[in-house]
């Protein structure tokens, strides 16, 4: 199977070519038609399986560079991952010039602030530090059609139920989301089922 059975762009095509990505993995063969589609995808999956590309890729994709407001929040657990999906994201959205930020906690607000301020159309943070850029205004979010919740067993296990909850609260209904976790615990169910549409299962 290959990259170029999906609706992908040129541009898209080239920067994977470019990483060496030769062909979809099995969560990505299985999430990027559906991503593509704007479907609520709740996706079991674990690190290693190619999942970040698999929404990164379709995000890529379905951005509008002329929109300067962020279209894109991908929620995680930590630091050290809000980092790795804004650099691949940069890598994917390379040909594209897609423009990522991460926003996490122990780092400098003011250049998080700064970043966000220009041109930033997918964002990448931890929930405590996102809620933080809410509440001064420093990240909006009124034009924000895609979320992610990425390793959400591991960020409601840390406690951050009650950030996540918050943050989608500002969110415009009109979104399309996608929850990745290694493991489907009742309380990951439950985010899903409150806060998708007719969400796709999808077992990697
Ligand atoms: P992840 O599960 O997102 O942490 O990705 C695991 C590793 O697989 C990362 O180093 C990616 O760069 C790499 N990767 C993702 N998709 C592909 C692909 N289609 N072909 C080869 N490597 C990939």
């Amino acid at each position: 199977n290959s990259f170029r059975d999906f609706a992908l762009d040129a541009d898209i095509l080239r920067a994977l070519d470019g990483l060496g990505y030769d062909a979809p993995t099995h969560v990505q063969e299985k999430v990027i038609p559906h991503a593509l589609e704007g479907r609520d995808l709740a996706v079991k999956s674990r690190t290693g399986s190619g999942k970040t590309a698999a929404f990164a890729i379709p995000l890529c994709q379905l951005a509008d560079w002329g929109e300067n407001k962020p279209q894109a929040l991908i929620l995680t657990p930590t630091r050290e991952l809000a980092a790795q999906i804004k650099e691949d994201v940069t890598n994917i959205g390379r040909f594209k010039r897609i423009k990522a930020t991460a926003v996490y906690g122990k780092s400098p607000f003011h250049r998080q602030k700064l970043e966000l301020k220009q041109k930033s159309h997918v964002v990448a943070g931890t929930p405590g530090r996102v809620l933080d850029h809410i509440q001064k205004g420093t990240l909006a979010l009124d034009r924000i059609k895609y979320l992610v919740i990425d390793e959400a067993d591991e960020m409601l296990n840390m406690g951050f139920i009650d950030q996540v909850e918050a943050i989608i609260q500002e969110l415009p209904e009109d979104r399309t989301t996608m929850v990745f976790s290694a493991t489907l615990p009742a309380d990951v169910e439950a985010l899903c089922h409150r806060y998708m549409k007719d969400p796709l299962d999808i077992e990697a």
